[in-house]
């Protein structure tokens, strides 16, 4: 198959007019200018042309619970965001006690399939109940089985399930090799510190990359801090577990990601909104990566993330959207758009742009530890083909960040197999 459009950018800050993408047993061969390639593909391709639209890597949305719904009530109106951070927990705990065992692959069939109309091809994800879902999955996904348990005495029960899940996640990759699993401690504030160290030995041991929400709410960096705040008096009351006994981590975060071993390469935080830039510039040090949810962090009212640093230093982060629960929906574009709408720092806007493409394509790629986030020889041939914006230099990814819509995107092809659009 030989994918031929007016614009191929293949990486952020490279594009080719016309250009031209071959790809064969779902990799990419060939990528560059149209006459070089078509010079250079084998007879007998297939051609696709789209005139008028660029082709571009696949976007990557490095974080995601595609098995959240939106959360409706019994009438199938979705509900505000509750105003408390704690209250919003409580929610999404009800859902999943509440719904039905069909429901969490539905889910997920749907805000797959959501995904792909927005040009997405990967996603980090945290694995959802229904972990037999990921054997269809249409998106390449790293999916992380996540462990939540605060108590000590929950420890061993909780890794147990944790490794039974990677075990399970081992085989569906197997048959559907989109798919590679990872571990996820939740958050700090509900997995307790024994649990943490089980879970980091673990992933080293299976040389798993592992995902952690961190400083995404005051209450969270309140419950850290003492072991005070909504967490203690209203989250875990409400759910009867005691955590009276916790006074607070006692140390600096970065010092107690360090001391658990949680902090290296591999090691991927989420939110990332109430941390200094010491702290950034430490957790970095450390070998971790960002993902950066601007999105969800106001719908939540858990304030922004540092989108001027991250930029201005060069520090390399990634988008996600979080789950249809928080956001409106799973755009990889308007979560570019909301970065670029905090960003205060020196850099020219279609420089700023550039940055938050590369966030969304590369960057997330080299976080998940997953191939792709550029068109090149050998890699997948996971890409999407937009309506191209015009602009030349950094001006087309400006335009790209700022008009794409759903409705712009006219084919999303995961391993050179169409998984949405004209060639379906
Ligand atoms: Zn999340």
């Amino acid at each position: 198959m030989v994918y031929v459009a007016s614009r191929l950018v293949p990486e952020a800050g490279t594009a080719f007019s016309p250009g031209a993408v071959a790809a064969a047993d779902g990799n990419v061969l060939l990528a560059g200018p149209k006459a070089d390639v078509l010079r250079a593909a084998p007879a007998g391709f297939t051609r696709l042309e789209f005139p008028g639209a660029a082709i571009l890597p696949g976007l990557v949305n490095a974080h995601v619970h595609l098995q959240i719904p939106r959360i409706a009530d019994p009438d199938g109106n979705v509900l505000p965001l509750p105003a408390s951070f704690a209250d919003w927990i409580l929610r999404v705990i009800a859902w999943r006690r509440g719904s039905e065992p069909a429901a969490f692959a539905r889910n997920f069939v749907g805000a797959a399939g959501e995904a792909l109309s927005f040009g997405t091809t990967a996603v980090g994800e945290i694995a959802g109940p229904d972990l037999s879902a990921y054997a269809e999955s249409p998106l390449r996904a790293r999916v992380f089985a996540e462990g939540i348990g605060f108590a000590p005495e929950a420890a061993p029960e909780v890794f147990a399930a944790v490794a039974e899940a990677v075990r399970r996640l081992g085989e569906i990759a197997a048959s559907n090799p989109l798919v590679v699993p990872g571990i996820s401690p939740h958050t700090l504030y509900t997995v307790g510190e024994g649990l943490l160290r089980s879970l980091v030995e673990f992933a080293t041991a299976g040389d798993l990359p592992a995902c952690l929400h961190l400083a995404e709410s005051a209450a969270e960096m309140a419950f850290l801090a003492d072991g005070g705040g909504e967490i203690a008096t209203r989250l875990y009351p409400t759910v009867g577990k005691d955590v009276s006994w916790f006074r607070g981590i006692g140390r600096p975060l970065d010092e107690y990601l360090r001391q658990t071993g949680l902090l290296r390469k591999g090691l991927l935080l989420v939110h990332n909104v109430h941390l200094s830039r010491r702290e950034i510039d430490a957790m970095r040090e450390g070998g971790a990566r960002f993902v950066l949810c601007p999105r969800s962090n106001a719908a939540h009212g858990n304030g922004e993330p540092d989108v001027t640093y991250f930029v201005d230093a060069g520090i390399p982060f990634s988008l996600g959207t979080d789950s249809l629960g928080s956001v409106p929906d799973l755009s990889p574009w308007a979560e570019a758009r909301a970065a670029r709408s905090l960003y205060k720092g020196r850099e020219k806007d279609p420089v700023l742009c550039r940055e938050l493409f590369r966030a969304a394509t590369e960057n997330a790629s080299a976080a998940l530890g997953l191939p792709g986030g550029i068109l090149a020889p050998g890699g997948p041939a996971d890409l999407a083909v937009v309506d191209d914006p015009g602009g030349q230099g950094d001006a087309l990814f400006r335009n790209l960040v700022e008009r794409t819509e759903r409705e712009n995107v006219r084919l999303t092809v995961v391993a050179g197999r169409a998984a949405r659009g004209a060639a379906e």
